[in-house]
């Protein structure tokens, strides 16, 4: 299946310059839908990653993230933006291009050793991914894996994540 052609490409947002890559075209496909989360678990199969759980980042890495556990036959858990998660969490800051961040995680959703996946819906300068990364190891997690549907070639997110598989299903 041409996983791009449904994927949409708005120009300018969400600030002038910027080609941003919508997958809610993809979503909203039924087939397009089943085959990615198809091809992703597929891709980490051959890839031989057997997590122990998924982590998702808000909040695009939900929407591909769970399901993809449920077809791995593992957990779930939320990577959010600072203040929304309601337990004690771990935290960890990134640059954004203006300013920081914080991503945080429930203190026990992750447990020392569990092999985790962590799956966002597209790698771009590979910020949000790295961050992702090392609040996961920080907590003594083994990465096992990344798993994005869009990578921006150009970018090269990539280099500044650790040295796993990185499963992406469609590059620009
Ligand atoms: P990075 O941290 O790699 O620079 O940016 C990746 C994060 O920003 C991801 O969480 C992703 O959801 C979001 N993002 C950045 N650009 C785009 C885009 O063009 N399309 C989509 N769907 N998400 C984007």
């Amino acid at each position: 299946m041409d996983l791009k052609s449904l994927i949409r490409d708005i120009q300018d947002f969400p600030k002038p310059g910027i080609l941003f890559r919508d997958i809610t075209t993809l979503l909203r496909d039924p087939d397009g839908l089943r085959y990615t989360i198809d091809f992703l678990a597929q891709k980490c199969f051959e890839s031989e990653i057997q997590p122990d759980c998924i982590v998702g980042m808000e909040s695009r890495g939900f929407i591909f993230g769970a399901p993809l556990a449920y077809k791995l036959g593992c957990g779930f858990i939320p990577v959010r933006k600072r203040g929304k998660l309601p337990a004690a969490v771990h935290s960890i800051d990134y640059q954004l291009e203006y300013g920081t961040d914080s991503l945080e995680v429930h203190q026990d959703a992750l447990n020392p050793g569990s092999k985790v996946l962590i799956v966002d819906d597209l790698i771009a300068t590979g910020g949000t991914a790295s961050a992702t990364a090392k609040l996961v190891q920080t907590i003594g997690c083994e990465l096992v894996g990344f798993g994005f549907i869009i990578e921006l070639r150009e970018l090269q997110g990539r280099q500044y994540l650790p040295d796993v598989p990185i499963i992406s299903l469609v590059e620009y």
